[in-house]
């Protein structure tokens, strides 16, 4: 039954409490307790030894880099890391599953009660406590299309058994489905940052459950909770939560009852689904892992740690709006990727003027590349050609229209900016009584703009510079051309 719409007055009685569970892989070499590799798209049962395949007697040997990896995740969602945290057997049956219990994390995981900083629709930041995060390992896959006889047999590959993860549980302190977007946004980004994983979403690398429920505005005790599960992006997160909260409501409105269960997003029918009912929770039996020790993480592994964690993303943003007097929405472009981050700075301290270097970065190369939906890996245009075009338009060597025409010629061509000047060295008029003569028509032409100037608007300078710049096809210079067009117009 797929929701009405309904009025605003309606859903506005109601608020939506929602938490999000982030499952996130972790970029080790090899899985989390054996020493096969942790590679995605091998052949089907190829990364396989009997520590992931559960055989018995077989042994699990934590592997320190997911430890490491764990830890740094932990600190850069500014959670308390445990000491002493423990291994623990959640069990259940699953045909990926082929030991019958997965190796995680329960009373005691290896960090807790983080937060992360979100903005709000209002323009203010809102911090998103997070409740824990605990190490695991992830289970194999089953395969239900793509061979001839799927509708009668699944497949199994059971290479992703034992590839290392993270689990990171928010509160339920999300009140909106763009609340929920900022708030993987923001985490995505930050893991990102720390290098822990490679956060792919079609490869499965980061995965979203929902919880979520409604209450009477102003109630305290929260609704029966609704798990929408394994939704694919984020940009489904937010529409799955608005059909469950919109289905919840009527569902309430029409005097029904809120059932606990599961439900899967289907994107092509935009709507979620039963799965299965949660009436009775799940009993997976925790009990400590007897094959693992506790882990125990020493303040000075902690500390070491905490010295690798990078500058993150919100902080980094800060201090560039501040170094390179960037806008805020400026910096948020060039900080969207570590790497970018790098690049973009490694440039802009090699230039007299980062300022300009983030300007021609963003809107000359960053403008051509939206039109032509690149990324800006394929851009034809270097960063050493972005800096040149920086220092020669600032030491007044070409006119801005003129680096325009030349980086046309650079995304026509495929060529980077440094070679085209080369070729093109655009003509530069610096002939004072040329311009002058130009300057002279300009004035004549337009009587009521000198008029304006001499009456005290000074910024009708800016029309005449215009003007005779395009009359010289952008061959002036541009220092050269404001001081006559003041000269003459003070004259
Ligand atoms: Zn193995």
């Amino acid at each position: 039954m797929p929701a009405a719409t309904l009025p605003p007055e309606i859903l506005a009685k109601y608020e939506p409490v929602i938490g999000l569970e982030v499952h996130v892989q972790l970029l080790t070499a090899t899985k989390a307790f054996c020493g096969c590799a942790n590679r995605f798209g091998s052949a089907p049962n190829t990364n396989i030894c009997p520590v992931c395949l559960g055989l018995p007697g077989a042994l699990p040997v934590l592997n320190a880099k997911a430890v490491e990896f764990a830890t740094l995740a932990s600190l850069a969602i500014n959670c308390q890391v445990r000491e002493r945290s423990i291994f623990a057997r959640k069990n259940y049956f699953y045909p990926d599953l082929p030991k019958g219990y997965q190796i995680s994390q329960f009373d005691k995981p290896i960090a807790e009660h983080g937060w992360i900083e979100i903005p709000t629709a209002g323009g203010a930041t809102k911090r998103v406590g997070i409740t824990r995060l605990h190490m695991e390992e992830d289970a194999g896959k089953s395969l239900h299309d793509g061979f001839s006889d799927s509708a009668t047999r699944t497949y199994l590959d059971l290479n992703r058994c034992g590839t290392p993860l993270v689990e990171i549980v928010s509160e339920p302190d999300l009140r909106t489905p763009d609340e929920a977007f900022e708030y993987l946004t923001r985490l995505k980004e930050i893991l990102l940052y720390t290098g822990v994983s490679d956060c792919n979403m079609e490869e499965g690398s980061l995965r979203c459950d929902a919880n979520v429920s409604v209450r009477p505005r102003g109630q305290e005790e929260f609704g029966t909770k609704v798990e929408v599960k394994n939704v694919n992006s984020f940009r489904f997160v937010r529409l799955a939560l608005e059909y469950e909260i919109e289905r919840q409501i009527e569902v309430i409105e029409s005097g029904g009852r809120i059932v606990q269960e599961s439900r899967l997003w289907s994107a092509d029918e935009g709507r979620t689904f039963s799965m299965r009912s949660k009436e009775q929770a799940h009993d997976y039996r925790y009990f400590p892992e007897p094959d693992l020790p506790p882990l125990i993480l020493t303040s000075g592994f902690l500390a070491q740690k905490s010295k690798e964690l990078p500058e993150l993303p919100e902080a980094r943003r800060a201090r560039m709006i501040r170094e390179y007097e960037l806008n805020p929405k400026d910096a948020h472009t060039l900080t969207a990727s570590r790497e970018f981050a790098d690049r973009f700075e490694a440039a802009a301290k090699t230039s007299d003027s980062p300022r300009r270097v983030a300007n021609i970065l963003l809107s000359e190369v960053g403008g051509r590349l939206n039109a032509l939906g690149l990324e800006q890996d394929e851009s034809p245009v270097s960063m050493a050609g972005i800096v040149l075009a920086a220092d020669l338009l600032d030491e007044d060597k070409i006119s801005s229209k003129q680096m325009k025409q030349l980086f046309d010629i650079c995304f026509e061509k495929g060529e980077d900016f440094p070679a085209v000047y080369e070729r093109e060295k655009p003509q530069q008029l610096t002939d004072s009584s040329a311009i002058e003569a130009m300057i002279d028509e300009v004035i004549a032409a337009n009587p009521k703009q000198v008029e304006q100037y001499r009456a005290g608007k000074k910024t009708v300078a800016g029309f005449f510079v215009g003007q005779v710049m395009r009359a010289s096809k952008g061959q002036a210079n541009p220092a050269l051309l404001n001081e006559l067009v003041t000269k003459k117009l003070e004259g």
